[in-house]
């Protein structure tokens, strides 16, 4: 069983969205503070980033953001945060928070929360890191990318075992006992299979 004190979410900025995604990131923030689960987030106040924020903060959990000092405006910035880390640039910000996290998880989002996403599951891929990836499939949001990511691998781009890491659950129980059931395992490493193995 993998030990999650601190869960580093990413997750859409926009205020545009269905209102129901802003539900599922409150839903989210309020599971993750009832455990005694810490956040650690971009430290926006847009979109799902701060209705996971708010959430969390209201149930009484502890919210730490890291925002890149040009994102660091009171437009953007969270400013009722447990604790507001602002870094220099975004590759810092990525790596504190990865740093910061026991765990990641994706809720829906855009570029910016498929990119992080990405980079966590390549370190991973890569033998990185061994902490859980998450993806909180929300209303089937991700099916899409999911069918992707499969054909990926029939097609050769992906080993099984990579395609794995990511655990893809619908609602925030599911997912926590996905993440927390997470055991790392060795993985293929492609300079060391023969070119017809995956
Ligand atoms: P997107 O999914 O494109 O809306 O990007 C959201 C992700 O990018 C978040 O997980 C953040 O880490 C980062 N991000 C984008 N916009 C902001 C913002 N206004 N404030 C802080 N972080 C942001």
């Amino acid at each position: 069983m993998a030990t999650v004190e601190s869960v580093c979410v990413y997750c859409g900025s926009s205020n545009q969205v269905n209102p129901k995604y802003l539900r599922v990131a409150a839903d989210l923030g309020r599971f993750l503070a009832t455990r005694g689960c810490r956040i650690v987030y971009g430290g926006g106040s847009t979109g799902l980033m701060g209705a996971l924020a708010d959430a969390a903060l209201e149930a009484g959990g502890e919210v730490i953001g890291v925002i890149p000092d040009h994102f660091y405006v009171p437009e953007l910035a969270h400013t009722g945060l447990t604790r507001l880390e602002v870094v220099p640039d975004m590759h810092t910000r990525k790596a504190r928070m990865a740093q910061l996290a026991d765990a990641f998880v994706a809720l829906p989002g855009g570029f910016g929360t498929w990119e992080e996403l990405f980079e966590v599951l390549t370190w991973a891929q890569i033998g990185l890191h061994q902490k859980p990836v998450g993806l909180l499939n929300a209303f089937g949001f991700y099916d899409r990318l999911l069918d992707f990511i499969r054909h990926a691998r029939e097609e050769g781009f992906l080993y099984k075992d990579h395609e794995d890491l990511l655990l893809a659950r619908p609602d925030p129980q599911s997912l926590w006992e996905a993440l927390i059931a997470f055991r790392p395992k060795p993985l293929h490493k492609w300079l060391t299979q023969p070119k017809s193995s995956p």
